[in-house]
């Protein structure tokens, strides 16, 4: 590991004694969110000043892989040269309009998502979850207009399990209530049926499909601790939504973008969803954007007037998610996450530790499902990962999310391969 601020003498600066009651600066730092910042997040105890690549490096200049990628918003690793460049020449140039006059940008960025991802047209937002509330609300536009759903009867069928954001319609899907408990009263027109089980769907459609404009699923539940459903899954599901005039929502937001090993998870089914929702690396690490993606028949029941963001589509956005995407073709990121994935579970799976249960996930998606042992829970482990330099998370108390960026190289993933080796070793 290269240090910064490290002595000399210390090759090993953060496992010593002395360098672990040190770290000054990041207590300081962390003193101060804890008294300014609300208290929405249990960050592990790092604070970060630098990205490069597949690296981050924290404020004392140790340096970690990055095995988070900010939840795969930074699948093209840390402060892309060429999205970094494409960030600055805009910002000298044009940064916002508003969408009440036309910007040269946008228009670019249109006619490019449109010859990408083969979709007649975008809508642009910012966020995931105004992604996903778009897609609700182009679901429901299209079930009152198209499919002559009454309004006050209109219902979205989606997935127990679900992470899909935090707007509080959206939290009205999830089923766990650290997201919707005491947040007073939700949004009607839901129904949630378990994950992975085309009977349920089949079920749920055969009682109500008269009046279901959507079905909305995650192609692989990310927050949930990557859970993959059987293969056919998604397409039996997609065929079910056909017989019953549903549209089928894909919540691509975590798993878009090459993640999986395919530009979009859910064409790992051979299938073409109706509603593709965009976020995170769209932004290529330095932006937050995000987009629907529909073809005319959807979106064009929306009119001047009825959906925007003031920011939706920006200039400094749009010329951010071109480079983001080009550089995910040029660096052949698909194929690099489905390649490195592979090794990344073969050599997991070797690993011998009473602490994993089981190792899941597709491309470079992926978590080691453990058990805690003596008291010692996935957080301890992500402890004893963050001591050897890796950054991982845990979530649901037992599951770590290993998630590189997609850049990394055969020899990267082996160095940060021996890191979670040494750490499971060390927690035995
Ligand atoms: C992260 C995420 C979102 C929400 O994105 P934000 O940018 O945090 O609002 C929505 N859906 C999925 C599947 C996600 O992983």
């Amino acid at each position: 590991m290269v240090t910064k601020t490290a002595s000399k003498k210390s090759s090993k600066p953060t496992t010593s004694k002395a360098a672990k009651t040190e770290r000054k600066e990041s207590k300081r730092l962390m003193s101060l969110e804890e008294k300014y910042g609300a208290h929405n997040y249990h960050p592990l105890p790092v604070v970060l000043h630098k990205g490069k690549g597949i690296y981050v490096w924290d404020v004392e200049g140790k340096k970690y892989f990055d095995f988070l990628s900010s939840y795969s918003a930074v699948n093209q690793g840390h402060c892309h040269p060429r999205i970094v460049k494409a960030l600055k020449d805009q910002a000298n140039i044009l940064c916002l309009t508003s969408r009440a006059f036309y910007n040269d940008a946008l228009c670019e960025y249109e006619k490019f998502m449109h010859n990408y991802f083969g979709y007649d047209k975008i809508l642009p937002m910012n966020t995931g979850a105004e992604g996903v509330e778009t897609a609700l609300k182009l679901a429901r536009r299209w079930g009152a207009v198209k499919k002559g759903i009454p309004n006050d009867k209109i219902k979205i069928i989606c997935c127990e399990g679900n992470f899909h954001g935090r707007t509080v319609t959206v939290i009205t899907m999830s089923d766990d209530p650290s997201s919707y408990a005491n947040y007073g009263p939700l949004t009607p027109g839901f129904i949630r049926i378990p994950y992975n089980d085309t009977k349920a769907l089949e079920k749920a459609l055969e009682k109500h499909g008269k009046e279901v404009c959507g079905f909305i699923a995650e192609p692989i539940q990310g927050e949930a601790g990557v859970f993959v459903p059987d293969d056919g899954y998604l397409k039996k599901c997609y065929d079910l939504c056909k017989k019953h005039n549903v549209l089928f929502i894909a919540d691509e937001v975590q798993t878009g973008i090459a993640r999986t090993g395919k530009m979009l998870c859910h064409q790992h089914d051979g299938i073409r969803a109706d509603i593709v929702i965009l976020g995170k690396a769209l932004g290529g690490g330095v932006l937050p954007v995000s987009a629907c993606l529909a073809d005319d028949e959807i979106m064009m029941n929306i009119k001047p007037g009825e959906h925007g963001s003031t920011f939706g589509g920006f200039p400094l956005a749009a010329r951010v998610a071109v480079e983001a995407l080009k550089v995910v073709k040029d660096e052949k990121l698909v194929q690099n996450a489905e390649k490195m994935g592979k090794i990344f579970r073969d050599e997991i799976n070797k690993i011998k530790s009473p602490h994993i249960v089981q190792v899941r996930g597709r491309g470079l998606l992926n978590a080691i499902v453990t058990k805690p042992i003596n008291g010692k829970t996935a957080w301890d482990i992500c402890l004893k990962l963050m001591e050897n330099g890796l950054l991982a998370k845990p979530t649901h108390d037992d599951i770590i999310r290993f998630a590189p960026p997609l850049t990394i190289t055969k020899e990267e993933l082996m160095k940060a391969i021996a890191i979670i080796k040494k750490s499971f070793e060390q927690m035995a």
